[in-house]
């Protein structure tokens, strides 16, 4: 018996090749396609010469680990210490997956909110936890009842994307407010707060689990330098968490991935002092902005963004298609990928919506809108 039957190769994949594959523009899975910042470039090169290439401490560069506390201090006003507090992962995704593997266990309920990433609840069902996926408003909001409704003595952890990737909504104050009220409710779940998303929000600030006394002494938040710094590929982010949590889910990261890519982290420890984060909002809203103002001109209908570089768009008026065959013919017809939002849903929930990523040159925008308002 295969431990995951029902899971085919993610949504993302198989867009971002069948894109390559018919050449289109790809505005599906969400990575940047302008360069990076030359500085970073220019640390790594000189990097490549010094001697950075064996192996970091396991929980990570300590130039790397101290930079991070420094961040998390000036961005939240939150102090954590770097040798007990924080591990560097290879990318968020296995951070996420190493804290569920460390913390869930025999039949532990997890709760998801749908749409939800793809991956949690692969990474629940491995720990042999069960999924609880509770589906968002049709607006986005989350309905607190029915999560309170949810727990029970068997509730591990609660799983929530701030800002939400596939919907760019950012959860309100009266959202956290209800989320604590909850979790003192109950005190035995932990919080797993996925804010990749954190440095990229829009009218609707980011309230990072980081600022809030009552859940971080007992979250795990995730965070990610790709998404920051525009470099996926590198595959390198981190985990904060207190002391209690962080011990157990370092047992295991030091036996899936040991350490992080030692340049990579050396890099962007150098980085950090040469750089702001405080742009990275701005600069993503002007990319929203253009891409909502190129859109306005065609048929496809904008959905409120938040945060994070994506936006999704109802194509309702276009067609009545499920929305993966609308993007597979987005993509032979039209020559532009996009990402299907029903494949984050329980029950494939099809609601006509479909995701674009912005993190893109405008270049790039300007010919997918070209195409997309042609339809
Ligand atoms: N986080 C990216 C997205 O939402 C995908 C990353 C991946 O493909 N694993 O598009």
């Amino acid at each position: 018996m295969p431990k995951l039957p029902h899971v085919t190769t993610s949504i993302f994949t198989v867009m971002s090749k069948m894109a390559a594959e018919h050449n289109a523009i790809n505005l599906s899975q969400g990575f940047p396609n302008f360069p990076v910042n030359k500085k970073l470039t220019e640390i790594v090169a000189r990097l490549a010469k010094e001697d950075v290439h064996q192996y970091t401490p396991m929980s990570g560069y300590p130039p790397l680990l101290n930079k991070i506390a420094k961040l998390t201090l000036q961005s939240y006003g939150r102090s954590v210490d770097p040798e007990t507090e924080i591990l560097v992962t290879t990318g968020a995704t296995q951070g996420i997956f190493t804290a569920i593997q460390a913390l869930v266990k025999n039949e532990d309920e997890v709760i998801i909110l749908d749409p939800s990433y793809d991956s949690y609840k692969p990474n629940v069902l491995l720990s042999n936890g069960i999924p609880v996926r509770i589906s968002l408003n049709d607006n986005y909001s989350t309905n607190w009842d029915l999560v309170e409704k949810a727990c029970n003595e068997n509730t591990k952890m609660i799983i929530i994307t701030n800002p939400h990737n596939p919907t760019g909504k950012i959860l309100s104050l009266a959202d956290i407010e209800k989320l604590e009220a909850i979790l003192e409710k109950f005190p035995n779940i932990i919080l797993l707060s996925d804010e990749v998303y954190e440095y990229i929000s829009f009218e609707q600030k980011l309230i990072s689990v980081n600022t809030r006394k009552l859940l971080r002494n007992r979250a795990v938040i995730a965070s990610s330098f790709g998404k920051t710094f525009h470099v996926t590929g590198w595959k390198v982010g981190y985990l904060i968490a207190p002391e209690y949590l962080m011990k157990e889910i370092k047992k295991v990261h030091q036996f899936l991935v040991f350490s992080v890519n030692s340049i990579a982290q050396a890099a962007i420890s150098e980085y950090l002092d040469q750089t702001s984060v405080d742009e990275i909002s701005a600069f993503y809203q002007q990319k929203r902005d253009y891409f909502q103002q190129l859109l306005s001109g065609s048929r496809f209908e904008l959905m409120p963004c938040e945060g994070t570089y994506f936006q999704v768009v109802s194509y309702k008026t276009i067609s009545d298609e499920n929305d993966v065959d609308f993007c597979k013919r987005l993509i032979t017809e039209h020559g532009v990928a996009a990402i299907p939002i029903s494949t984050f849903y329980e029950n494939g929930k099809d609601l006509k919506l479909i995701r674009f990523c912005f993190a893109k040159t405008d270049a790039t925008l300007e010919e997918a809108t070209r195409r997309l308002c042609k339809i």
